[in-house]
């Protein structure tokens, strides 16, 4: 059924590209532009993986396309502080897009800033705190790595036991599915027990996994760059709906105040962690707001309009991930017409 539903999907998105008819859209529904975000750049490798674990990444060879085809189509290029310049109404110009890659992999240093520099053309970084100053466990990365490696798996953790036949690619599919449940569920400041009764009879260790984010060193080189804007995405990643306003406040203001401290610039613009619904909304709005940025970012799915001068702390963005890793597909969601029927056949996209 959901192959079938994919190959219709593939016959409509064939026929789209073709024949291009929400081009006539775009004019009312693309806006000023679009803030793209991403997460990962990794070459593929070709090696099992997990979807659920690699959907973020896309591939170096997507991203140069993604560029080149903005280019050709005669979009404006631009950073944060013009999104900002843009919305205040002190620049004008043709549409616009922005690129965004949240949390601070080592693949913003290593592949997504040599790319930029060579077309010479700004993006933004919005940095995890405790990412450079490697206090994040990317367990996410030591669940892939657990269930690949193993054909069964078990471990107890408050007094439940929960055991996996980890054999074939489905089987490691809902284990890793099911462990990640698990470890979301437990309220955040008994994360590290959880991590340790899952990884520590595998001799899984956190620290093998620090290299995947950026140091202190590599953010530091990044702000260098006038055309790099570094934003902050708070100290834990947590998600921010699950705290109190005081704990939300000391999330954004002390990641804003560690990367200003590092990279000795003022850091002006915040992406809330996960970004969606379910873990941002109207009280985290006002409480970003508080922090005195230029714009705040989440992944609602939507175009930016001149109305959304008055929405500068919820401003959406169209996320990129592995599976939108598809020329024909950008082509429908930079013109504002994905957004615009998901949201009830809203334009302007905010709370
Ligand atoms: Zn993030």
């Amino acid at each position: 059924m959901n192959s079938l539903k994919h190959r219709i999907l593939d016959i409509a998105l064939a026929v789209t590209a073709f024949l291009k008819p929400h081009r006539l859209l775009c004019p009312i529904f693309q806006g000023e532009g679009v803030i793209l975000v991403m997460h990962r750049v990794v070459p593929d490798k070709r090696c099992p993986r997990i979807p659920a674990s690699s959907r973020i990444e896309i591939t170096p060879e997507f991203l140069e396309e993604l560029i080149n085809y903005f280019i050709e189509l005669n979009y404006e290029i631009i950073s944060l502080d013009s999104v900002h310049q843009r919305l205040s109404g002190k620049e004008t110009g043709r549409p616009f897009v922005c690129f965004t890659f949240d949390d601070g992999y080592v693949d913003i240093f290593t592949i997504i800033h040599p790319l930029f520099m060579k077309y010479q053309l700004p993006y933004a970084v919005y940095v995890v705190s405790d990412f450079p100053d490697r206090k994040s466990v990317l367990w996410w990365y030591m669940l892939e790595d657990l269930v690949l490696k193993h054909n069964a798996l078990s471990f107890r953790y408050a007094d439940q036991g929960f055991s996996f036949t980890t054999r074939s690619a489905t089987e490691k599919e809902a284990a890793f599915a099911k462990i990640r449940e698990v470890i979301l569920s437990v309220p955040q400041d008994q994360m590290t027990e959880v991590l340790d009764a899952v990884f520590s009879p595998y001799s899984i260790i956190a620290e093998d996994y620090n290299d995947l984010q950026m140091d202190w060193n590599q953010v530091v080189e990044l702000s260098r760059e006038s055309l790099v804007t570094i934003g902050a995405h708070t100290v834990h990643h947590y998600n921010l709906k699950q705290l109190t306003a005081e704990q939300v406040r000391w999330e954004i203001q002390t990641s804003k105040e560690r990367l200003e401290e590092k990279i000795g610039r003022p850091v002006e613009h915040f992406a809330y962690p996960y970004g969606s619904r379910d873990e941002v909304g109207k009280r985290e709005f006002d409480l970003a707001a508080e922090s005195d940025f230029k714009t705040m970012v989440t992944v609602r799915e939507g175009n930016i309009f001149s109305d959304h001068a008055a929405h500068l702390s919820c401003l959406p963005r169209v996320e990129i991930t592995g599976r939108h890793q598809n020329l024909a597909l950008v082509d429908v969601r930079r013109c504002g017409i994905v957004s615009f029927l998901r949201h009830g056949l809203t334009r302007v996209i905010t709370e």
